[in-house]
């Protein structure tokens, strides 16, 4: 039976990545044959949109799985992208910090969602908000790790032990074997010094738990979602396509085990 291993995707600025690299990495992973649900957790549902799922077709959403009225196998969609399925959000998930989340049980919505976990994907990544949230704490209460986009700009490193703080307070609290998958820098510049001084330092302060692959500024990367698909499929030989197949390489590698057969 298989035990998918569950990724949040998160960091509490806007604007960093997240979403690009739930909906790259989610599609590289697929592409090399693994099983593949990206839960989308942020009510603006940019992910659901940037994988062609339109407004109309979103009846069921991650709301009904947060409910508990619906599984995920219910409620995820496919994709064009075989082995990617997608479950959506839409604007009611603002109001779930309101409703769901006045309950004394109110962390543990989403991992309760998922305790099936002899479901059918090999990984599941949890598309967060922009904020340190109710939402965000149910994707870390839920997931065995933390995958970090960080765009290398100034206060980048300061936000980031914010972040980390929140990992800490979810270990002691509601999950102990929370981990940081690891910290993937975005919209990379090579030309640009902030950058680089950005790199050096994270390599220096939090050595392995960054990951090798840097993904650098591509404008493909921001266009593919407008033609609602990954850029594997948009343009597969640009470099941000490259760049989140050599960090689903790592990823994979990372997680090599049994329950995960390579076939490429
Ligand atoms: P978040 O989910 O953290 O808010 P997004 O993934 O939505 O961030 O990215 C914010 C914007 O930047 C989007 O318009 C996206 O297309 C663009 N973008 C993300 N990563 C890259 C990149 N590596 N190169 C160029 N544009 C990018
Ligand atoms: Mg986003």
């Amino acid at each position: 039976m298989k035990t998918p291993k569950i990724f949040s995707i998160a960091n509490q600025k806007g604007g960093v990545g997240k979403t690009t690299t739930a909906i790259n990495l989610g599609a590289a992973l697929a592409v090399r044959g693994a099983k593949v649900l990206i839960i989308d957790l942020d009510p603006q549902g940019n992910a659901s949109t940037g994988l062609g799922i339109s407004r109309e077709t979103r009846t069921q959403t991650v709301y009904d799985l947060l409910l508990g009225q619906a599984s995920a196998e219910e409620l995820a969609k496919p994709t064009d992208v075989e082995n990617l399925w997608i479950i959506p959000a839409t604007m009611d998930l603002s109001s779930a910090d309101a409703e769901l989340m006045s309950t004394s049980r109110r962390v543990v919505h989403l991992r309760n969602a998922l305790r099936h976990r002899d479901a059918h994907y090999d990984y599941i990544l949890i598309d967060c908000p922009p904020s340190l949230n109710l939402l965000t704490v149910n994707a870390f209460v839920a997931s065995d790790s933390v995958i970090v986009p960080l765009q290398a700009e100034f206060f980048a490193l300061e936000g980031l032990s914010q972040l980390l703080l929140t990992v800490r307070e979810v270990r002691e609290t509601a999950n102990a074997d929370l981990r940081i998958e690891g910290i993937v820098l975005t919209m990379f510049d090579r030309r640009n010094n902030l950058c680089l001084q950005v790199e050096e330092d994270a390599r220096a302060n939090l050595g392995d738990l960054v990951f090798e692959t840097v993904i650098p500024r591509n404008v493909r990367l921001s266009e593919a979602p407008s033609y609602a698909m990954p850029v594997l499929n948009y343009d597969p030989t640009s470099r941000g396509a490259i760049a989140y197949k050599a960090l689903a390489s790592e990823v994979f590698a990372r997680n090599a085990t049994s329950q995960v057969v390579e076939n490429v």
